[in-house]
């Protein structure tokens, strides 16, 4: 294990636990330096920097961005940014309007599918974070009708399915640039993902460098083995750092637990050898 988890959520997006609790669960397991990266939000910081100071453990602050290209979602990482920045702030206020209106219409267009009520239960298990399909997803399974997320997703939420709605997110080069404007690092989230050829693969990490991304996640908590050693040679190929994250929602058996990673291959350089934030995170408190 590294010590390291560069991708988690919380309350403040889809995952399950707040910010301090996910924090107090990293300490417990482990980790050593935890980045929160919530979808297309930094409101989880605060407290899991308060939370990470208690438990002696280095908090980087990070965001989850969804970003469009070639007609696709595609989400990048960012790491060690200033959440304060003005053009990220706004950005990102951008991306959460874009997010209440899609999640109206996902509402609309599942309830004619037949889910009555479902845009209010969502809206009350977000609570007051980010709207998001696995809020839909969690109380379509609630209901009983998908043995689990992932069927949820298949009959549901997939592209074509009923409460699919196309989404126009911001260029990935507009994000790369919020995020190296607000001194952070950015990262290509779980490239194996995206069902992408090998082509279509070293396209994306190549127009992705070229606009300033500098890291892949080559051990994502979703990953198979072989998509391992697939993202450890885009990185190779195209000069990127390594980054290592779990994503991290919660306890359900679909998501890997916390931290669970392995260490990452040899001849990569790990992304965290190189921050270079405004305000680097804070050195961690000697461990117990
Ligand atoms: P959104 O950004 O609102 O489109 O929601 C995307 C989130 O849905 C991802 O970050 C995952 O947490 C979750 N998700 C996507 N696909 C699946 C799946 N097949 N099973 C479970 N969760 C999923
Ligand atoms: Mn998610
Ligand atoms: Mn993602
Ligand atoms: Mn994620």
């Amino acid at each position: 294990m590294t010590g390291y988890d560069l991708h988690t959520h919380s309350r403040a997006s889809d995952g399950v636990y707040a910010p301090d609790a996910l924090v107090a669960r990293a300490a417990a397991a482990g980790i050593r330096t935890l980045a929160l990266t919530d979808h297309d939000t930094t409101a989880g910081l605060a407290e899991g920097q308060a939370a990470a100071r208690q438990h002696g453990l280095q908090l980087v602050a990070g965001v989850e961005i969804s970003v469009t290209w070639e007609k696709r979602t595609l989400h990048l990482v960012g790491l060690a940014i200033d959440p304060t920045h003005a053009p990220l702030a706004a950005g990102l206020l951008e991306l959460q309007q874009i997010r209440a209106q899609r999640a109206r219409t996902i509402g609309q267009r599942l309830e004619k599918a037949g889910l009555p009520g479902i845009y209010e239960e969502a809206c009350r298990l977000a609570g007051d974070g980010m709207m998001t399909r696995t809020h839909f997803a969690a109380c379509i399974a609630r209901r009983g009708l998908a043995a689990d997320m992932r069927d949820v997703f298949n009959r549901y939420l997939s592209t074509g399915k009923p409460g699919h709605v196309p989404t126009c997110w911001v260029a990935m080069e507009t994000a790369i640039g919020w995020i190296r404007g607000a001194g952070g690092i950015a990262v290509l989230a779980h490239p194996q993902r995206y069902k992408l050829s090998g082509g279509w693969l070293r396209r994306l990490a190549g127009e992705f460098r070229d606009m300033g991304g500098e890291a892949v996640e080559v051990l994502s908590g979703t990953a198979a083995p072989g998509d391992v050693q697939a993202s450890a040679d885009l990185a190779r190929r195209h000069g990127l750092l390594a980054s290592c994250g779990s994503d991290f929602h919660g306890p359900d058996e679909a998501w890997p637990k916390l931290g669970r990673l392995p260490a990452l291959p040899a001849g990569l350089t790990p992304v965290w050898e190189c921050w270079r934030a405004a305000s680097p995170p804070p050195a961690p408190r000697p461990w117990p």
